[in-house]
């Protein structure tokens, strides 16, 4: 795959870093919901009501995108992906996407992502474990007929590197179900404002996630927010996730993947730890570094 600076149709502008000089470097938060959006159609409750109100409380599955001027990534491929570029005014030419795990929130966006880019010079590298591979083959046939791929498939397991330049992308054991392991995401980050280590951990267990010492002292860690407080079926909860993170000395913590907390997350906020952040649809994730 060919990757310039020409793929780089960043629409809204690039981020001036604090000398003025430009930092090509960005990643973005395209979806921070749960396995559904917010808000529930039919649903009146706090939570659902205030993103009814404000658009920026609307949120949609779990995607980051990174662009460099090395390349480009699309960290997991939920079924709003079509609108989440659109939404951002980010051309969708996704050079290769890594998914986490095989759940429908993450990987039913594939086809609409192979049909958004038309031009596209070749197969989309699809970065995945073998179950998701699996349940990729079953559910979109249609991109895989002989001859005309439209999807090639990349090993993904813990210890599995993206090189994108200035941004590497590590992977991660998350303990979050037992039908395959979900393998998160460690982004380190070179940019004008100095070096980050950011994990990216949307779908979690409660226990911590491995190995721990590639975990460690981490500038920020972004993780599971489906269940506000305790644990729920394959989730750690909030309570649980900001423990995690303390656990491995994380600066900073913010919440994704928030689930149908019914409960408005300006409220929440209030009364988080300090250093606890909750993550928007669109979000700049270098604003959220201490
Ligand atoms: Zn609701
Ligand atoms: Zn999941
Ligand atoms: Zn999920």
């Amino acid at each position: 795959m060919v990757s310039s600076a020409s793929h780089l149709l960043l629409i809204k502008g690039r981020a001036a870093d604090t000398t003025g000089a430009v930092d090509d470097v960005r990643l973005t938060l395209l979806g921070t919901s749960h396995a559904w959006p917010i808000p529930e159609p039919g649903c009146g409750c706090d939570q659902c009501s205030a993103s009814r109100d404000d658009a920026k409380k609307r949120r949609t599955r779990s995607g980051l995108f990174i662009q460099t001027p090395a390349g480009n990534a699309l960290l997991d491929a939920g079924p709003d992906v079509w609108q989440q570029f659109e939404r951002e005014g980010i051309a969708p030419q996704v050079e290769r996407v890594v998914i986490s795990h095989h759940h429908d929130d993450h990987v039913l966006g594939l086809r609409d992502l192979c049909y958004a880019w038309r031009e596209r010079p070749g197969p989309l590298p699809v970065h995945c474990g073998p179950v998701t591979e699996r349940r990729i083959r079953a559910t979109f046939g249609g991109l895989l007929r002989e001859g005309r791929e439209l999807i090639t498939f990349v090993p993904w397991h813990a210890g599995a590197v993206v090189d994108l330049g200035p941004v590497r992308i590590e992977g991660f054991e998350t303990h979050h179900r037992d039908d395959e392991p979900t393998t998160a995401f460690l982004i380190h980050v070179e940019r004008a404002g100095g070096a980050a280590r950011i994990a990216y951990a949307t779908d979690m267990g409660t226990a911590l996630p491995s190995p721990r010492e590639r975990l460690e002292d981490l500038d920020l860690f972004i993780g599971d927010g489906t269940y506000l407080g305790a644990p729920g079926f394959g989730h750690p909860g909030t309570d649980r996730c900001v423990e995690i993170a303390r656990t491995l000395r994380a600066q900073a913590v913010a919440i994704t993947h928030v689930g149908h907390w019914r409960a408005d997350p300006d409220t929440v906020r209030q009364a988080l730890p300090v250093g606890v952040a909750i993550c928007r649809d669109g979000d700049d994730v270098l604003a959220l570094l201490p």
